[in-house]
């Protein structure tokens, strides 16, 4: 990292070339120099420059060029399949409502534009003919593995309090941790949060839930996460009281959203996998805490709080029905995991299997002997998919048109006659072959 050299694609060199051509001075800046320090690729390439929006519109003739946020002086323009979003140097104004400054002002100086950046690793700029600009000592708190405001985190946070949420996803996704200033002011700015529109709360969550090191910030940022999904709070320092757990609740949670692969749709079903446990507790006469019907209300409550984080439908119905069968456990012998592929399908046995990898991996570690059996589950599973066998009547060898050829009567039985047959194929008693299905069908009409 000492020489300070980033290799960058064609189309950026060439396009930083051209506006060097028209006296346009551009620098790279943000997460593309942050990532590249730190030897990952940056997904995007940002570029500041010290012209005006319309100026650049001028420079940028004969590109394509999308105004992608024009008030606030970024241009996208496209170069070989790639967008390159180009802004203006800017200062931010008064904040008065915690999310947008009440105006911006464009400037000539890249350092002011530096220091309206939200922390001091996204504040560096790089140009290939010139040392890395880094008034803010970013490259050194990369160094440290430390993320830091510019400036005072509390004035930076409440500016725009969706920087707590963006701190948090800096942690959990490159393994930074938070600077105890910068975690205080978090703490302390979160009811902030509620200020912050929720599709930009949402879009933030998912990134953050995604990281590997979420857990550890999870603990770290109880607060804000907690502003965020309010039915949360109540699981934090819930003693579960039960022999299978050693963690609290909220613990518990934390460590099974890391333990679980990194797609949004398990995260946020693990994030919200337990959250009614406080709500149903009930204790018994020796003390131990049980959870019954955790599974239905947690499902109903994380449509709830999906709903209210404008998450989209697919995936709060989906994470409602992960939700609700989280904790069942088929035997894993050939009878019992076809029977679970009709209530709850191929798709989602699959998924049910990682989470129930991930919920296992966070309870007591006496009950760890379990996860063979969840490797016998899955390798039934994938038995049965490679054998093609019918997890609906859809997958049947008959369909209603067969049955009613052999002169069933069309109406609702038709479709008791198919499940029927689904559940005897499932059961091993006949196979899933036309003919044999038809004599079974005559049999069971009678
Ligand atoms: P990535 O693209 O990997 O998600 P990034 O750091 O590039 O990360 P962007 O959201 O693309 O994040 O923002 C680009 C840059 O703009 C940031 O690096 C930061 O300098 C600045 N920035 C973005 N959002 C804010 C904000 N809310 N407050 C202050 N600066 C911000
Ligand atoms: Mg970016």
């Amino acid at each position: 990292m000492n020489d300070c050299k980033i290799v960058l694609p064609e189309y950026v060199t060439r396009l930083l070339a051209h506006l060097d051509s028209k006296g346009c001075t551009g620098y790279l800046v943000g997460g593309c120099v942050r990532d590249a320090l730190m030897g990952r690729q940056p997904q995007d390439y940002d570029i500041a420059v010290a012209v005006s929006p319309k100026e650049l519109k001028c420079i940028l003739d004969g590109y394509r060029t999308v105004e992608t946020g024009a008030r606030f002086g970024t241009l996208t323009v496209l170069v070989q399949k790639h967008s390159v979003e180009i802004t203006s140097f800017r200062r931010d104004g008064v904040y008065t409502d915690s999310r947008h400054p009440d105006k911006i002002e464009f400037t000539n100086s890249l350092i002011e534009d530096l220091a309206r950046r939200d922390f001091t690793v996204n504040a560096m700029a790089y140009r290939p003919d010139t040392e890395l600009i880094d008034p803010f000592h970013g490259r050194q708190d990369l160094q440290r593995g430390v993320l830091t405001c510019v400036g005072d985190p509390t004035t930076r946070f409440s500016e725009d309090a969706l920087r707590i949420l963006r701190a948090m996803r800096f942690c959990s996704v490159l393994g930074f941790t938070a600077d105890s200033k910068l975690a205080a002011a978090a703490d302390k700015c979160s009811p902030l949060l509620r200020e912050i529109s929720v599709q930009r709360i949402y879009a933030e969550l998912v990134k953050f839930l995604c990281g590997k090191y979420v857990g550890r910030v999870m603990r770290q940022f109880v607060k804000p996460l907690c502003t965020v999904i309010p039915p949360l709070e109540k699981a934090v320092d819930f003693d579960q009281k039960n022999p299978h757990h050693i963690y609290t609740v909220y613990d518990h949670i934390a460590a099974t959203v890391e333990a679980c692969p990194p797609q949004p749709l398990l995260r946020l079903t693990m994030l919200l996998h337990d959250i009614a446990k406080p709500y149903v507790m009930t204790e018994d006469a020796n003390g131990v805490r049980h959870f019954r019907g955790h599974q239905e209300r947690g499902a109903q409550m994380a449509r709830q709080v999906l709903t209210d984080l404008g998450c989209d439908r697919r995936t709060i119905e989906k994470v409602y029905r992960l939700i609700l069968w989280h904790d069942l456990r088929p035997a894993a012998d050939r009878v019992s995991i076809h029977r679970y592929l009709l209530q709850v399908g191929y798709e989602n046995a699959l998924l049910l299997t990682q989470i129930r990898r991930a919920d296992l991996s966070a309870q007591a570690p006496a009950y760890h002997d379990q996860f063979s059996q969840i490797d016998a589950t899955e390798k039934m599973i994938r038995l049965l998919w490679e054998e093609g066998a019918p997890a609906d009547v859809s997958g049947l060898a008959v369909n209603g048109v067969d049955l009613m050829g052999i002169g069933i009567r069309p109406g609702p039985q038709i479709g008791c006659l198919l499940t029927s047959l689904l559940e005897a194929v499932a059961d091993g008693e006949v196979t899933n072959e036309k003919n044999v299905l038809l004599q079974k069908a005559v049999m069971l009409q009678t």
